[in-house]
């Protein structure tokens, strides 16, 4: 049995809590390992390493660290289809959803940011008789905690912009998918990155993530989870003046306007609702369609989302695997019951699926699932989900298609679909979210602002947004004779 440990100054030893979490395929129900459960100490003890090291890797020229970020990609790039094994084992996504979002984007995250930063000019303000220079420092440890829907994307996401900027850093991927995490830090002992640098603390939020947002010299957190989570972490962090970004939950719309191609939208409208079992904070969980137009799209919809073939993560043709554990199921269940209660009626799927693969009989597999006939106040089309259901809701104008995709406390994305591009821009603009698409999905340029507004966050991920959450940027002023 593997046993996961933290990663603190280069070496991995068990937290000094000597308790364990059990690790789980959600596909199998099968125990794959038992994780470190970390305590404050462990924290100190990363933070101190974290600090040791602060002084040589902020002092590298910043060419020396994007050198590291290039050698980290070319590191991962050799171990791409192992990475993508293993993610899709901790977390039961397909084999080829792992490799072709998980383990690609991970690797590009490094390539990304080593570009990025390699382009950027350091700004200056000329006065009559003075320069001022705008100067980027890091700013210092910072603290990085991760969900488990994305697990390496999204922790590499955050430690390519923070080690390129020269930070160390304390990192705590969900208690619920770290195998993919302890796989990073072996590469890294591997190409003898430098030690303490970065650092991985496991364990359960309470015990392991609270004592990083309260520890005084950790002066950055950037955050990626739930609301309720995002609050306590404001909450504990903000008193001690840290720097704070903020990536929290969604409840996003795909619209389908009346002059939509309604073949594409229906495609679009399933992908954006089930990829990854609806288990992306940008899945678009609750579709509007055109009441002129609703009967045809639901009967597309319905081909589309049936057709989905749900399964063995391990199996190649696979497009479904299983949600993130058996108690993540039950939730997601819970809500189908509840759209009952709240008087929808399941359009398809709703239940457990029953897989022909012995290993998967205990998996945590839910039927895709529509459900029509809510109203768009209902709990079940206002709250997050977070799994393979999505709801199916009508409008009669343009003027309330936008009342309704505003109406919950999320702004995270959405998409709208249309064949009249100009109109579909407009519409774009009215919706409150960070990132509206026009005839697509999940189709990303990493220098774009990302983030959520209203609950779904506060702060931008990306680009110039993520280079500059990493660092202190300062004003010298110089006096010209
Ligand atoms: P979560 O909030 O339960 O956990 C996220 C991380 O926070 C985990 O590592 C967890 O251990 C840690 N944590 C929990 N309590 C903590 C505490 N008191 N102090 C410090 N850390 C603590 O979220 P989850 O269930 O892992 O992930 C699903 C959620 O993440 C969904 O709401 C989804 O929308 C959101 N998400 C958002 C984005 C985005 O970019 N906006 C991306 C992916 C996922």
């Amino acid at each position: 049995m593997d046993k996961i440990e933290n990663f603190i100054d280069g070496e991995f030893l068990l937290s000094s809590s000597g308790q364990f979490i059990d690790n789980i395929n959600p596909a199998t129900g099968q125990l794959i390992g038992k994780i470190t459960n970390s305590n404050s100490q462990d924290i100190q003890n990363a933070v101190n390493a974290a600090n040791r090291a602060l002084k040589s890797w902020s002092s590298l020229k910043i060419v020396e660290r994007i050198a590291w970020l290039n050698k980290i990609a070319d590191a991962l790039e050799s171990k791409k289809e192992l990475i993508a094994q293993t993610e899709s084992m901790d977390t039961g996504k397909p084999i080829s959803l792992a490799r072709r979002v998980d383990a690609n984007r991970s690797i590009t995250n490094f390539r990304f940011f080593a570009e990025f930063a390699a382009k950027q000019n350091d700004m200056q303000f000329d006065m009559d008789d003075a320069i001022n220079y705008v100067h980027r420092k890091p700013i210092g440890v910072v603290g990085l905690i991760t969900p488990w829907n994305l697990p390496l994307y999204l922790l590499t996401w955050k430690i390519a912009p923070a080690l390129v900027m020269g930070n160390t850093i304390v990192a705590k991927p969900s208690e619920l998918t770290p195998l993919t995490a302890n796989l990073f830090a072996s590469i890294l002992q591997e190409i003898d990155f430098p030690k303490g640098v970065f650092n991985i603390v496991h364990g359960l939020g309470p015990s392991a993530g609270q004592p990083i947002l309260e520890h005084p010299e950790i002066k950055a957190i950037s955050f990626t989870g739930g609301t309720e989570t995002g609050r306590i972490v404001a909450k504990t962090a903000a008193p001690l003046f840290k720097k704070l970004s903020l990536e929290l939950g969604g409840k996003n719309a795909t619209i389908i306007l009346d002059d939509a191609d309604l073949p594409t939208a229906a495609k679009g409208a399933a992908k954006a609702g089930f990829t990854n079992s609806g288990q992306v904070c940008l899945c678009g969980s609750r579709i509007l369609v055109d009441q002129s137009i609703a009967a045809e799209f639901t009967d597309l919809l319905l081909k589309e989302v049936n057709s989905i073939k749900l399964g063995d993560p391990q199996n190649e043709e696979t497009e479904m695997g299983s949600v993130i554990s058996m108690q993540h199921l039950e939730k997601v269940e819970s809500y189908v019951e509840l759209a009952k209660q709240e008087g929808g009626s399941i359009l398809t799927g709703g239940k457990r699926a029953s897989l022909t693969s012995q290993q998967n009989a205990d998996g945590a597999f839910l039927e895709p699932t529509v459900i029509g006939g809510l109203d768009i106040n209902s709990r079940t089309a206002t709250e997050e989900i977070f799994g393979p259901v999505i709801t199916l809701h009508t409008f009669e104008n343009q003027e309330q298609a936008i009342e309704m995709t505003n109406s919950t406390e999320y702004g995270l994305a959405g998409s709208v679909w249309t064949t009249d591009l100009e109109r579909g821009r407009n519409f774009a603009e009215k919706i409150e979210t960070g990132i509206m698409w026009v005839n697509t999905w999940l189709h990303r340029d990493l220098r774009t602002p990302f983030g959520g507004v209203k609950n779904s966050g506060v702060g931008r991920e990306g680009g110039q947004w993520s280079l500059s959450f990493f660092s202190e940027m300062t004003n010298i002023c110089v006096k010209q004779d």
